[in-house]
């Protein structure tokens, strides 16, 4: 299966400069943010400036310097928003049974306090 990018989503809206954010760090490659809404104290977005939909779009068709960027970029991030200690979760929700929202990749990076389990139990 390909994936089909939209370019109207809000975080190409964002990377377009149309709708603002709060920047964390930007590079050449990657932008990081914080969510607007926020579900643990930390919680901030890291995203790819190319047009890729989910991590699995951006493993098999981003560049080899859009990949080191964003993963140094991402451990960067972690440095600078203090979850190192306390540990964190990185979540990458891909596609309908993730439930993600916005189909431009993005890693959350969520910590400042107990996450509880992964997931929920199976029913
Ligand atoms: P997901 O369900 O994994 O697609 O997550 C999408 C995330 O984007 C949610 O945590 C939203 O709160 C967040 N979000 C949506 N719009 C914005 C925005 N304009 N700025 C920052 N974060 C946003």
């Amino acid at each position: 299966m390909s994936y089909t990018y939209d370019d109207q989503n809000i975080f190409a809206k964002i990377l377009r400069s149309e709708i603002p954010n709060k920047t964390v760090l930007e590079t050449e490659h990657t932008l990081a943010f914080h969510d607007i809404y926020p579900q643990a104290p930390i919680h901030v977005l890291v995203i790819p400036k190319g047009p890729y939909v989910c991590y699995d779009h951006f493993c098999q068709e981003a560049s080899d310097a859009e990949i080191l960027d964003f993963n140094r970029t991402f451990g960067k991030v972690c440095e600078m928003v203090g979850v190192k200690d306390g540990g964190f979760r990185t979540i990458a929700n891909a596609g309908e049974n993730a439930i993600q929202e916005v189909p431009h990749l993005h890693f959350h990076i969520l910590g400042g306090r107990n996450l509880g389990r992964m997931l929920a139990k199976a029913e």
